[in-house]
């Protein structure tokens, strides 16, 4: 059949056979066939270039993430009541990216199953339930995740906050409560948390844990403020709390100058979350965190996970790490990330519908507004390019509060050449009536 009649097929068998609030991307739906480096192809061969996917982290379907996979997948996989060398290997060279505190490895299946545990690691420990986390943040799809991220509890269907999370607002130097980048930003926006901790200890509770990312993606890509966690981190830890930092979206090398995004705000968590990128696709992701964090954990209660740590798993976890290091790519998002980010900026001083660039290495944002001084979200614009770049052959996505920021995250093989291609179409297609400010 005609290539238009079988997206609809799929789309009439999806609406029948699964759930309604799965959602698509763009109005007229794309049908992927397969993917190569920073290369999307659809069903009629179409070539599209990704600045979406921070999960197929290393390109997608890198071959030797794929045969590292295909080579363990044919031998074994079982369970970790088995021992066996992958899980140890894989642990080892997982924990020797993270500081020397960091010294003990869980491996589950996605972002969620790693912040769900996170959290239980911090109730454990600190026997306390109280969660501090950040206005428009996402962590997950458990109901200990959606219960913490204020993008979905404060967002359509939501139900507001639960009694034990507590929200505090996001540090946006851009448009948040306190605006401009200055030496004051990091102690304005650590304040808030200071004010809960302040409530809790009088009604004589302490806080488990408090979870952010370093660079808030679903908040629109946005980065904390120079010493945010340095002065959060030690008022948490004052009251007794644990320190999460979720590295799903921003770790592996994506910031550029540093292997993961805390590391650019100086301080060391006590549980860091992995995710998307450490399986290049694969579902796996991981929690690193503190022997006495782990020991406490140990109580007696045997932590059982049917796949997480098994050996495919582990060979291409393993795999990727080593293609992170031999390509080099933590290299290149600091080049090609600090180049794009130039490109950007030289854009928005000739185009006034960009408000904001930000970000670090190959994790940016453009933030678009309809004035630069009234800073009115442009979501229309930010809606209307992402639409026009696909057709132009350019995947890009949208997200922030406001739903007016384009965000970049391609996978990490995204080059110069790749920028320049962006940038160009960038420029011309801001030239166009839709982009009028
Ligand atoms: N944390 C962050 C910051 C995320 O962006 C996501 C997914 N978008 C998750 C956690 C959950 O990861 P997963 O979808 O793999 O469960």
């Amino acid at each position: 059949c005609s290539p238009a009649i079988a997206v609809a097929q799929i789309l009439t068998e999806r609406r029948k056979l699964l759930s309604p609030n799965l959602s698509i991307s763009y109005t007229q739906p794309l049908y992927m066939q397969r993917g190569v480096g920073a290369y999307l192809y659809d069903h009629t061969g179409r070539r599209y270039l990704d600045t979406v996917n921070n999960v197929a982290h290393v390109g997608h379907e890198h071959p030797r993430v794929v045969r590292a996979g295909q080579r363990q997948m044919a031998v074994l996989n079982t369970n970790t009541r088995y021992v066996h060398h992958q899980i140890t290997q894989f642990a080892e060279a997982l924990l020797a990216t993270a500081p020397a505190s960091l010294e003990v490895a869980f491996f589950v299946n996605s972002g969620s199953e790693a912040n769900e545990l996170a959290l239980r690691l911090a109730k454990t420990y600190t026997n306390q339930q109280d969660i501090i986390a950040l206005q428009v943040g996402y962590h997950g799809n458990t109901n200990a995740c959606v219960e913490i991220s204020s993008y979905k509890f404060d967002g359509p269907g939501g139900k507001g906050a639960s009694p034990r999370v507590h929200v505090v607002p996001l540090p946006d130097t851009y448009r948040g409560l306190y605006r401009g980048s200055t030496p004051d930003s990091a102690q304005q926006y650590a304040q808030p948390v200071n004010e809960i901790l302040e409530r809790l200890h009088i009604q004589g509770r302490r806080p488990a844990a408090f979870m952010a990312e370093t660079i808030v993606s679903c908040g629109g890509q946005i980065p904390l403020p120079p010493g945010y966690l340095q002065q959060v981190y030690a008022s948490v830890r004052t009251a007794g709390g644990l320190c999460i930092a979720d590295e799903v979206q921003t770790g592996c090398g994506r910031p550029g100058k540093y292997f993961w995004a805390f590391e650019e705000q100086g301080v060391v968590p006590d549980i860091v979350t992995i995710g998307k990128p450490i399986g290049n696709g694969h579902p796996l992701g991981a929690v690193l965190c503190t022997r006495a964090v782990a020991d406490a954990f140990a109580n007696g209660m045997e932590y059982f996970n049917t796949f997480g740590g098994n050996p495919v798993s582990c060979a291409i976890g393993m795999e990727v790490l080593k293609v992170i290091r031999e390509e080099g790519l933590q290299e290149n998002a600091l080049t090609v990330g600090n180049y794009l980010k130039l490109g950007l900026g030289e854009l928005a001083q000739r185009f006034p519908q960009i408000g904001d660039v930000r970000g670090s290495g190959l994790f940016l944002g453009i933030e678009l507004v309809h004035d630069p001084i009234a800073k009115l979200p442009a979501a229309s614009i930010a809606d209307y390019l992402a639409n026009r770049m696909r057709t132009l052959g350019i995947l890009m996505s949208t997200d922030g509060p406001d739903h007016n920021v384009l965000k970049i995250k391609p996978p990490m093989v995204f080059g110069k050449t790749q920028a320049d291609f962006l940038l160009r179409m960038l420029e011309r297609l801001l030239k166009e009536d839709g982009c009028k400010p």
